[in-house]
């Protein structure tokens, strides 16, 4: 033997003794619940995994509205299933309009590029929601045979309010829509199989608070039907659906399940079903909004205008003269709270997604995030902005 072990400390050295509030772009805090079924392995096939998978897939049906009989989960991020969901509905040459926001959505467009899709890509004016009818003369003018979108762009906060609008005329013109709905799914509406998308994205450390790198996504009859008509061969074989196929929908083997991810995801979308969805969309939409208006009552600036904003994560203009990594680096060593930054933008990002969107977390978060940016220079009303937060959240009794 040529090596010796290397000299590492055991995890709790690692980790600090009080974990931090994660209120950042994800991952998201899971629940108890989700932690624990997050510690189970049994065998991925048999009686058991097949009980589970069942209630998994009748479970997301009702998350993702949808009676679609093809429900797929994929061991990976929820970028393993945008690349499923591309590449086993793109051929060589297929056209492709890649509507893109921003960092995600953009993705989404490299994604059919490296599956040699003949992409256009839409780039919808910064802060703007992708607009009913900029999509319409696209897609007469490209004929595009799939559409990519995300619901909420979770790098600039943006959220596409006029999806339904889009769907029904992408499926007018006979064109597929494969929408990610990573960031926003169980956080507001979606309705698969009303709305008319065709293949629908979720990972698990967002809107589901379950663990990262397990995920899920469905595709409709049409989109399923184009898949087993497919005439290129597939160049990936894990992310193959009509080889996940055997596994979600056979009760046989493609790839050694993630057994342990899965439970977790069983677990989220059961207390999901719990308190059901309207219940969720309206403690988001409650909770979001405290914040919003807490931090704008303080006297900071959101960065996107209501119209286009995202509910699940909200961008805050940095005030001028102040470091954002320095506001961020006070928050978690002071408060135990952590918060992101973006990509190239001037803005600090809370998230307001599943665990992450309740009446404690916004008051500590919110409390932490005026009070470090006080620390490091800012001119703000802080009791202000608690004070808006708590009226808004007592007069619409969300805990
Ligand atoms: C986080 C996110 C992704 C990527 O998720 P990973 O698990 O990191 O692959 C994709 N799309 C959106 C909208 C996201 O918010």
């Amino acid at each position: 033997m040529r090596y010796p072990p290397p000299s590492v400390v055991p995890l709790d050295r690692i980790l600090p003794d009080e974990p931090l509030l994660m209120m950042g772009a994800g991952p998201v805090p899971i629940p108890a619940k989700v932690a624990q079924a997050n510690s189970i392995v049994i065998n991925h096939l048999g009686e058991t995994m097949n009980r589970v998978i069942e209630q998994v897939k009748a479970m997301a049906r009702y998350v993702f509205q949808t009676q679609s009989g093809q429900i797929l989960g994929v061991a990976g991020p929820a970028s393993a299933a945008m690349e499923m969901a591309v590449c086993n509905l793109v051929e060589p040459g297929t056209k492709v309009l890649a509507v893109c926001n921003g960092y995600f959505s953009r993705r989404l467009a490299e994604m059919a590029e490296r599956c040699q899709a003949d992409v256009v890509i839409l780039d919808i004016a910064n802060g703007e929601p992708a607009r009913p009818d900029e999509i319409e003369a696209a897609i007469r003018l490209h004929r595009p045979t799939l559409l990519t979108i995300v619901q909420g762009e979770t790098s600039n906060t943006v959220w596409n309010r006029y999806l339904p609008e889009i769907c029904a005329i992408a499926r007018a013109h006979e064109c597929l829509m494969v929408v990610d709905a990573v960031c926003t799914l169980s956080t507001m509406r979606l309705d698969m199989d009303e709305w008319g998308v065709d293949a629908l994205i979720t990972g698990g450390q967002k809107g589901l608070s379950s663990i990262p790198g397990v995920s899920l996504l469905a595709f409709s009859e049409i989109a399923w039907k184009r898949i087993e008509g497919r005439n290129a061969p597939m160049a990936q074989w894990c992310l193959d659906a009509r080889l996940a196929d055997r596994f979600w929908n056979k009760n046989s083997y493609h790839y050694t399940a993630p057994v342990s991810g899965i439970m977790a995801i069983h677990e989220a979308l059961r207390l999901i079903c719990a308190e059901t969805l309207p219940a969720r969309f309206h403690r988001h939409e409650l909770c979001s909004l405290a914040l919003q208006r807490g931090i704008e009552a303080m006297g900071l600036e959101l960065l996107v205008k209501e119209e286009a904003r995202l509910n699940s994560v909200v961008g805050i203009k940095v005030p001028d003269g102040v470091s954002g990594d320095d506001v961020r680096r006070h928050m978690s060593q002071i408060h135990r709270v952590e918060i992101s930054g973006a990509f190239g933008l001037d803005i600090l990002r809370i998230g307001q997604m599943g665990e992450q969107c309740h009446a404690h977390t916004i008051f500590r978060t919110l409390h932490a995030f005026g009070s470090s940016l006080k620390a490091h220079g800012a001119k703000l009303d802080l009791p202000a902005g608690v004070a808006e937060l708590e009226r808004i959240l007592t007069e619409g009794q969300v805990v």
